[in-house]
């Protein structure tokens, strides 16, 4: 059984929808790799599905490793996406640290 701070984490992780069909309603917190073949009861290992895509899932291996991809993409792209906003807030920070030198260059090579 996963732990019930555990399953809500790993809904809230995925913003209460299906990793595969980004459905809300129904959703079971699945284990990615099952219990019978020791997978843990820990957030990595658990991907909520809805009740249409846990009978698709079912138990094919095939299957288990696209869901468990589809969870690292989702997390991967939230973290790159934050990582984007970084880049460009110091990417302006520095131009406009540019300007400032400049004007400051200027200002001294007028008054000399
Ligand atoms: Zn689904």
């Amino acid at each position: 059984m996963i732990p019930e701070g555990v399953k809500l984490e790993a809904k809230r992780r995925a913003h209460y929808q299906c990793v595969i069909c980004r459905q809300t309603k129904f959703l079971h917190v699945h284990h990615i790799l099952p219990q019978e073949a020791g997978g843990p009861a820990t957030l990595d290992n658990a991907a909520p599905l809805c009740v249409e895509c846990h009978d698709l899932y079912g138990g094919d291996p095939t299957k288990r490793k696209w869901c468990a991809r589809r969870v690292t993409f989702g997390g991967r792209t939230a973290r790159a996406r934050s990582r984007t906003a970084t880049t460009a807030l110091l990417q302006k920070f520095d131009a406009l640290q540019t300007t400032w030198q400049r004007a400051g260059a200027r200002w001294r090579s007028s008054r000399s």
